[in-house]
């Protein structure tokens, strides 16, 4: 029955922009717009969940003074107020208390914006990703792409580990933590520590891994096109990354029915429409 689907509807909070050289090396630079997307996930047991929380009007706040303003010289940010999470949930009439569960990929500005508006919801994240961005000083946080002042006070209360919730598992070739029969947390680390995806089956768009930074284009998971050396910068570890790309490449050749979504591809948004 259509209405035991899982729904999905895939939103931008804004966007930064960055040279297309990070994403295909080979290819001419060209500067476009990264939009720091996030899901509304309707599913017919769990409710209402977010994937990421994108932008919101914190990252101006949060980016005043240094050492978080280097974060704005190195990537301007685009973001207007009515883009950020809660507000469109809003618009689109949704009480934020509905949200009951927030699975954040992994803990970059443009990922956890919207996080301390939704008090009430628990936070799903790995161990390592929630370890590294409270243990990592403020300074060094903005060269990995994290500003502290996002992460709420409390979220250690708040925050479940799937893979200490879950039975471990293994998807083509990718491990996998089982939530529901039909979707499942997917390990994608290297772009940031212990990064997670979410694996959906039977949405109203077929099944979706979203992939969060694990690449930044289809393009690169389909054609195994590794970003730039200069990401290793901002990466937490580039060969992990290759590896999990590596991995993606695979996932998709051997279901290539699957389609694999990353967060700042520019063919992301467009799913709606199909
Ligand atoms: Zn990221």
């Amino acid at each position: 029955m259509n209405n035991e689907k899982i729904h999905i509807k895939l939103y931008s909070s804004g966007y930064c922009t960055a040279s297309t050289k990070y994403i295909f090396p080979d290819q001419p630079a060209e500067r476009i717009a990264f939009h720091a997307t996030w899901a509304l996930i309707d599913h017919p047991v769990l409710g209402k969940i977010l994937f990421d929380t994108g932008y919101s009007y914190r990252f101006y706040e949060s980016t005043r003074s240094l050492p978080n303003r280097i974060y704005r010289w190195i990537t301007p940010v685009f973001h207007k107020k009515e883009e950020a999470c809660l507000n469109k949930l809003l618009e689109l009439k949704i009480n934020p208390e509905e949200i009951r569960n927030i699975v954040i990929s992994h803990f970059h500005a443009d990922h956890i914006g919207g996080l301390r508006d939704f008090p009430g919801a628990k936070i799903w994240c790995s161990e390592i990703a929630l370890e590294f961005a409270l243990k990592i000083n403020r300074f060094s946080a903005v060269f990995k792409g994290i500003l502290k002042s996002q992460i709420p006070d409390d979220i250690c209360r708040i925050t479940s580990f799937p893979e200490e919730e879950f039975p471990e598992s293994s998807i083509s070739g990718l491990t996998a933590w089982r939530w529901q029969d039909d979707i499942y947390f997917i390990d994608l680390p290297g772009h940031a520590r212990g990064q997670m995806g979410l694996y959906l089956k039977d949405t109203s768009y077929g099944d979706l891994l979203l992939c969060a930074d694990a690449a930044w284009s289809v393009k690169a998971i389909h054609e195994k096109i590794y970003p730039s050396r200069m990401v290793s910068l901002i990466s937490d570890n580039y060969s992990e990354l290759t590896r999990t790309i590596d991995k993606l490449y695979n996932f998709h050749i051997n279901n290539p029915q699957i389609k694999i979504v990353p967060a700042h591809c520019h063919e992301t948004l467009q799913i709606n429409r199909n």
